[in-house]
């Protein structure tokens, strides 16, 4: 493979002024697993085929020089660039541009992460973007700057914090992790201090830019605050850091229904106004992942080809669940709807999608979907749902099955199967699977 992306810019400009125990040390020096976190990315960019990394760094920052030293013992070409003004978060790099190659890698100096680096190259030149960000979900998306893209990825509106509050969005987060070309950056040379997110992107899109937001759930976190280091401490030692990108265990899932378990089902939810959380089930979604599991939606949405709901109606009401979790400190890691319903013969119904799908539960098309997406482990898996056909799915999935009791309670008759374990509602789902042996 002819890999064309080979150079990592480093932006490590600040000190860890939060930091009391490393107070006056630059970030990017601040060590994790007794490593500098500065050192684990440029060990991250030789293992995913790179062959130079800059170090961007403020004008206190000698350390990082005497660090790096002739930078030969990291198996790469290593340059530190010294800024004499604070440039912002991209101002030194615009700078710096003709020593920069046509297309690059961008990351802050204070994030552990284990992305594959090549990989988001790859997807950047093949989709012929300008300026590809990495973009996830998180807990915070309401003081997140947040990205709004189509189903393809590219971009159509960047939203900085703070967001308005009668307003909603997707949990989608700007990670801070760039694929950047070169030429798309040399419009802002001589503007001084300048930022990627409030200044850069916001312009690419307005210019009509291709701007690209690469979803991916691999680790990357900040380390800023005493607390955030100390989860990417515990991070690392769980192995959910891997040195090489994509060798990490996959994860155990809680796959869960979306109407009548996590909001209420009115029989029929067409438009992003009438969803309501059922209670407590941001807590209990939270309280998942923290114990471990990814958590993935799984949803029937024959609204959609019985033509009583758009593709648009659906992902609206989506980005209010996500928004709506996020207040909770709670998201998701996939939503998965089938938009399918076999029967024809209906007054508005798009033929098109009135055929008998791999997807609709109980058929388990969306559990094979999300396992090759997400890399999770389905023996480790559970299924929680309130109708028959999300337990028939259990079983048919090979997953444990938690049916609720809230919604249809599983009285609706359509399948025979039994549910391995029954609870009140999501909450009390979720204390039950996180109180078994894995
Ligand atoms: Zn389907």
């Amino acid at each position: 493979v002819n890999q064309t992306v080979k150079h990592l810019a480093i932006v490590a400009g600040g000190l860890g002024t939060r930091m009391s125990a490393h107070s006056g040390l630059p970030k990017a020096l601040i060590p994790v697993g007794g490593k500098p976190v500065l050192q684990h990315q440029i060990e991250l960019a030789r293992t995913c085929g790179f062959e130079a990394v800059t170090i961007f760094a403020g004008h206190r920052c000698e350390d990082i020089r005497d660090f790096i030293g002739d930078g030969r013992q990291f198996g790469l070409q290593v340059t530190v660039s010294v800024e004499a003004v604070p440039m912002g978060n991209a101002g030194a790099v615009v700078e710096n541009l003709d020593r920069l190659p046509a297309t690059f890698a961008v990351a802050y100096g204070d994030v552990m992460m284990s992305v594959d680096l090549a990989a988001m190259a790859r997807r950047h030149t093949e989709a012929g973007a300008d300026f590809t960000a990495l973009a996830h979900p998180n807990d915070h998306p309401y003081d997140s700057d947040l990205l709004e893209a189509d189903a393809e990825g590219w971009v159509s509106a960047v939203r900085t914090y703070p967001h308005p509050a009668e307003r909603y969005f997707g949990n989608l987060v700007n990670a801070a992790l760039y694929i950047v070309e070169n030429s798309s950056l040399r419009p802002w040379r001589g503007r001084g201090k300048v930022d990627f997110t409030k200044d850069i992107m916001p312009s690419l899109v307005a210019k009509g830019a291709r701007v690209l937001a690469y979803r991916s759930t691999e680790y990357i976190k900040d380390m800023g605050t005493p607390e955030r280091l100390q989860r990417v401490e515990r991070d690392l030692a769980a192995g959910r850091i891997p040195a090489v990108p994509g060798n990490a265990a996959p994860a155990p899932a809680v796959f869960v229904d979306r109407d009548g378990t996590l909001n209420q089902d009115p029989g029929f939810l067409a438009k992003a106004d009438g969803l309501r959380l059922l209670p407590n089930v941001g807590e209990a979604v939270r309280s998942l992942r923290q114990g471990g599991y990814r958590v993935v939606v799984l949803t029937n949405q024959p609204v959609i080809a019985r033509g009583e709901a758009s593709f648009e109606d659906v992902e609206q009401i989506h980005r209010k669940l996500e928004w709506e979790l996020g207040k909770a400190g709670a998201f998701v890691d996939g939503i998965y709807y089938c938009p399918h319903h076999p029967d024809r013969g209906f007054a508005g119904e798009r033929a098109e999608l009135k055929f008998d799908c791999d997807c609709r539960k109980p058929r388990t098309g969306m559990v094979e979907a999300a396992c090759a997406d997400l890399g999770l482990d389905r023996g480790k898996s559970w299924m929680i749902g309130d109708q028959t056909a999300d337990i028939e799915l259990a079983h048919r999935a090979g997953l444990r099955s938690v049916l609720v009791q809230t919604g249809a309670a599983g009285q609706d008759g359509k399948y025979p199967a039994s549910a391995d374990y029954i609870a009140a509602d999501l909450r009390d789902a979720a204390d039950l699977i996180l109180g078994m042996p894995a």
